[in-house]
């Protein structure tokens, strides 16, 4: 295994240097040819799905931000929230303590970063191919403001697509679906009723 099959957004996001873990370290040479500790962890952390929306996992969902594995073997990883309200944070961090543990890397740190701030533009075209299979409507791009995200609770526009026929002409049923990341939406073309991730 070699770190060429990882994508590279993978490596630029890790510390996976031998000189890190190798030198000085004490680990045997026949550990440091296995994979870097650094991208173990980052592939078993990326593994982990959100609890709202299982087909995304957090790598999907952009909320992975950094994995490292620090010298004493303790992983640090950073995630940053979703929506606002949705109280899936402590369910993460306790995903990602049990992946991690399974993966042999029993002391886990989970850091929440506020900045920047996550939005719906963080969702990758992997998650949001798997939205559309899991019939999702993918949020448009995301409102740009500055400063704290005001939480409106007026009527607001979606660029909702129907995830079934590609069709946007589609019709707001409820501004809350079955979580409240999600609004309701009736497509006209196929009549076929969908949830759509709401922009943040
Ligand atoms: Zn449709």
């Amino acid at each position: 295994m070699t770190d060429a099959r990882l994508p590279g957004k993978v490596c630029s996001r890790v510390r996976t240097s031998q000189a890190e873990f190798g030198e000085g370290s004490g680990h045997s040479a026949a550990y440091l040819d296995e994979q870097p500790p650094a991208s173990r962890a980052w592939e078993a952390a990326a593994t982990v799905t959100d609890p709202e929306l299982p087909m995304l996992t957090l790598a999907d969902l952009g909320v992975l931000r950094q994995v490292e594995v620090a010298e004493d073997g303790t992983v640090e990883v950073a995630i940053t929230p979703t929506y606002s309200g949705c109280p899936a944070m402590a369910t993460m961090r306790d995903d990602l303590v049990r992946r991690l543990g399974e993966e042999g890397f029993p002391a886990v740190r989970v850091r929440v970063e506020l900045d920047p701030p996550w939005s719906t533009d963080d969702i990758t075209a992997h998650g949001r191919e798997a939205l559309r299979a899991a019939g999702i409507s993918a949020p448009g791009p995301a409102p740009r403001t500055a400063g704290p995200v005001p939480l409106s609770l007026g009527p607001v526009r979606h660029r909702a697509r129907c995830p079934r026929c590609g069709s946007t002409d589609v019709a707001l049923t409820s501004e809350f679906g079955s979580t409240a990341c999600r609004a309701l939406y009736r497509c006209r073309e196929c009549l076929e009723p969908f949830d759509h991730l709401k922009e943040l």
